[in-house]
């Protein structure tokens, strides 16, 4: 019951919340004031509820409960097709992978562009001053250009000095939304030793010691260089990245083996980590979060156009933020937004649905069907109010025959 009401609790929350405008809201203010943590301790009666809801968060946006505003998680979990659809593996958010691995969009994209795309080149000056924008990098090079799109997370921002300065609610905003913290472990084995025990590789970890949240197997498609990805998450990431690596393997491996019940999971052939929050330029990773009162004060600036900069970047997407296909959409937007200023498309064009997926490459989402019972159960609170009142009722009727039979009471004729 008490999971079940989470979920719906979750998700009918997050249908009142416009996708494009979080901040418009019904009820915006008083749902940007509480944390998800105080939105948990009203809603979850037992703790292994409440555990499972600190996980929800931890995985899903690499942060605490009481860190996030539940203004925010509820419209970051609604536009990613809600709690389903984004804690899913299959017909869900973690469901596919590329083979060859996502940098190779990057990659190919940048072989096509050539020299246009300058990496190693950090932006430290935008000017929009003069007659057209000037954008200088750390290597001394200056480059020139009608409009500027700035697609990164709002918080680098603090790097770039703007002329003229930003207008104060971008420039209070970009102060005010920090990147979640994550370390993504890999962990190799001779052979996937889980699959013959009939296990898919995917643990959802919820033990306070355990260095890791939750695993995904990662085992090419071919199925060479078995692998186990795992998540060490929020709270946990900034206590155990001060351990050495061989520390936290040593960890890692344990819980597995506790989790698989095997001895195998001790004995790894290689690992791989990657602590995301010490990269200069993501600052964190998977996404910024929106702390309790930023959204309804600030959340209307994400991608207002200054002058001529415009902002994409994942975190400005308005559909599955936080991910790649969110960033995709945020860049498509802002190219379109450029267009359109400069009077090559029309307003009404800036917005468009993004397609699925490409023709002949067809991976539908497909709705999750509901039960009568995840429809209609109450909640533990609504289950007990209703074992009261019945209490109540049935004690009263008894009385009232008791008394009736005694002669007590008469009926009138
Ligand atoms: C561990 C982990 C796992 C993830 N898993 C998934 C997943 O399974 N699926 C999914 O869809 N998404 C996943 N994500 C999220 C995904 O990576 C991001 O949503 C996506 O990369 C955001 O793209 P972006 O273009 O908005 O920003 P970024 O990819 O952060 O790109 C911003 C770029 O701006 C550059 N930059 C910053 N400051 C400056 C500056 N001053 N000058 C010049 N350049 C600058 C940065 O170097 C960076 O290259 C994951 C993220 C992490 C960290």
């Amino acid at each position: 019951m008490d999971f079940n009401n989470l979920f719906r609790t979750l998700d009918k929350m997050g249908s009142e919340i416009p996708q494009e405008a979080p901040w418009k809201a019904p009820h915006a203010e008083e749902w940007d004031k509480m944390s998800m943590q105080q939105l948990f301790d009203k809603i979850c009666w037992t703790s292994t509820v409440q555990r499972f809801a600190t996980l929800f968060v931890n995985v899903n946006v690499t942060s605490e409960p009481h860190e996030v505003s539940a203004l925010w998680f509820l419209w970051y979990v609604k536009q990613c097709g809600g709690t389903m659809r984004i804690f899913s593996t299959s017909n869900g958010g973690q469901e596919r992978k590329f083979e060859g691995g996502s940098s190779q969009i990057s990659e190919c994209m940048a072989r096509e562009l050539g020299e246009r795309v300058k990496l190693e080149s950090p932006v430290y000056s935008i000017d929009q001053t003069g007659d057209m924008v000037l954008v200088k990098t750390l290597d001394n090079e200056i480059y020139s250009a009608k409009y500027v799109i700035v697609a990164t997370p709002p918080g680098l921002n603090l790097k770039i000095h703007f002329n003229p300065e930003l207008p104060p609610l971008r420039n209070q905003l970009i102060h005010r939304v920090p990147m979640g913290s994550v370390i993504k472990c890999m962990v190799y084995y001779k052979e996937n030793f889980w699959r013959k025990r009939g296990f898919c590789g995917t643990m959802v970890i919820e033990d306070e010691g355990a260095p890791i949240g939750l695993t995904l197997d990662d085992t090419k498609p071919d199925g060479s260089a078995p692998a186990i990805m795992g998540f060490i998450l929020a709270r946990k990431c900034r206590k155990l990245c001060v351990l050495p690596k061989e520390e936290r393997l040593k960890r890692i491996c344990e819980i597995y083996s506790k989790v698989l019940g095997t001895e195998e999971a001790l004995h790894p052939v290689h690992y791989e980590e990657k602590n995301w929050c010490e990269e200069e330029y993501s600052g964190g990773c998977y996404t910024a979060y929106f702390p309790p009162g930023i959204m309804t004060q600030f959340g209307r600036v994400l991608r207002q156009p200054v002058g001529r900069l415009y902002f994409a970047g994942t975190e400005t997407a308005t559909e599955w933020s936080g991910y790649m296909e969110g960033a995709v959409q945020a860049g498509e937007r802002a190219a379109r937004e450029v267009l359109c200023t400069m009077g090559k498309l029309h307003q009404s064009q800036i917005w468009q649905p993004e397609p699925e997926c490409l023709v002949g490459l067809s991976i539908p989402a497909l709705p999750f069907p509901t039960t009568f019972w995840e429809r209609n159960l109450p909640s533990v609170g609504g289950f007990l109010k209703f074992i009261g009142v019945s209490t109540v009722l049935s004690a009263a009727t008894a009385v009232g025959l008791m008394a009736y039979k005694k002669g007590l009471i008469s009926v009138a004729k």
